[in-house]
């Protein structure tokens, strides 16, 4: 008999939370007939903007669209090189990929965020920007490389998809660059019922480039200015992130919590690497999209869990973005293909209970107890 079922992410739970005020937001909003561009959002956009402190949220229709019109508004194009920390999800290249340029990989550092000093060894006269992944709910080390950025001319566009809310020194993931992405894939930290995602900069004319490029190139007046794409945030969608993104920061105390409950019970454990704690660092604010921990035989270790009802996730499928033969890289990243033997994902979300978390640990344990 299995004691407990902990799935890694229970898409009928996240639903079965809010569902009914889902399901009113719903039948309002369309019984209204406002599916695109419509009021909801607008709104969605200004809570946005208020939450991170930002003068432009564009939504759009995912954060890979998101990136892609990022890269373009930026003027990134044909030929020029982007430099990409390739722990991350493929999308962070093939946004580079479909602007024309050519994504350039480096190794993630003993953070699992880009490794700083690999970035100017990966410059050359075609570099153009950097897109920092902001992984796991945590913001790279962003003064090394707005220094690197500014000293060699280069944009910066970070793919924030994870991290929404995030703070280094004070200041919000997604707000550093030029612009960045966020996604509300339906298992990140603010999940829509599909796919959906933003935009977001400081700069009025870069804001105006992407709020022209998400819709077709057409300027208000009709008139089209410049070939754009179709990628809207869903207006139905925007009204389900509005709701939720109220109760935004209980979602994260609670994740947070957990985070805390994790580090405490498994610094005892000799075998497993654990992400900083939520109190380790004053100079951020980590959102914990995930809990990734390095584990000494991680499969082994991924059996035993799923014996005990407990569902893990091996992030991108076991690959760092550089080590997918078909997308054509030839570098080899030797720090970051070992660590990829040692990645896991534990159970980190709202649906996870304390006692739930505690019996994760106490599952962990008793794999090494029993090892040793
Ligand atoms: C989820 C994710 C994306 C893609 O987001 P979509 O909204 O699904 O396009 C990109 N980068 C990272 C790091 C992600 O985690």
């Amino acid at each position: 008999m299995v004691a407990r079922q902990i799935p890694f992410y229970d898409y009928p739970a996240s639903f079965a939370a809010d569902g009914a005020e889902l399901v009113r937001i719903f039948s309002e909003v369309a019984g209204r007939g406002a599916f695109i561009l419509q009021a909801e959002v607008k709104e969605f956009e200004a809570q946005l903007q208020a939450l991170i402190g930002v003068k432009h949220a564009i939504g759009v229709g995912n954060c890979t669209d998101g990136l892609i019109l990022a890269l373009r508004a930026s003027g990134v194009s044909q030929g020029d090189e982007v430099i990409f920390c390739t722990h991350t999800f493929v999308a962070t290249a093939s946004a580079i990929h479909h602007v024309g340029a050519i994504p350039v990989p480096v190794d993630c550092g003993a953070d699992h965020l880009m490794d700083v000093t690999k970035i100017e060894g990966a410059i050359t006269p075609r570099t153009k920007a950097i897109v920092p992944t902001q992984l796991n709910g945590r913001v790279c080390e962003m003064d090394s490389i707005l220094t690197l950025a500014a000293r060699h001319g280069l944009t910066i566009v970070e793919d924030a998809a994870q991290a929404l809310g995030a703070t280094y020194r004070g200041k919000a993931a997604g707000t550093f660059g030029a612009l960045g992405a966020f996604s509300f894939y339906p298992a990140k930290n603010l999940g829509a019922l599909g796919d959906a995602g933003a935009v977001v900069t400081n700069d009025d004319a870069l804001a105006e480039r992407v709020r022209l490029l998400r819709d077709h190139g057409r300027h208000s007046s009709g008139e089209v200015v410049m070939w754009g794409l179709n990628s809207r945030l869903d207006n139905i969608q925007a009204a389900f992130l509005s709701h939720r993104l109220r109760r935004y920061r209980e979602f994260v105390a609670y994740r947070r919590q957990l985070a805390a409950l994790y580090c405490s019970e498994l610094s005892s454990v000799a075998e497993v690497v654990l992400p900083p704690a939520p109190d380790a660092e004053s100079t951020r604010f980590d959102v914990f999209q995930n809990f990734e921990i390095e584990a000494a035989q991680r499969d082994r270790l991924r059996e035993h869990l799923r014996s005990k009802g407990i569902g893990t996730l091996i992030q991108w499928g076991g690959k760092a973005v550089h080590q997918f033969e078909a997308l054509g890289f030839r570098q080899r990243l030797p720090f970051t293909e070992e660590l990829f033997t040692k990645l896991l994902m534990l159970p980190m979300n709202t649906a996870v209970s304390v006692e739930d978390c505690r019996y994760v640990c106490n599952a962990i344990k008793e794999f090494y107890r029993g090892v040793a």
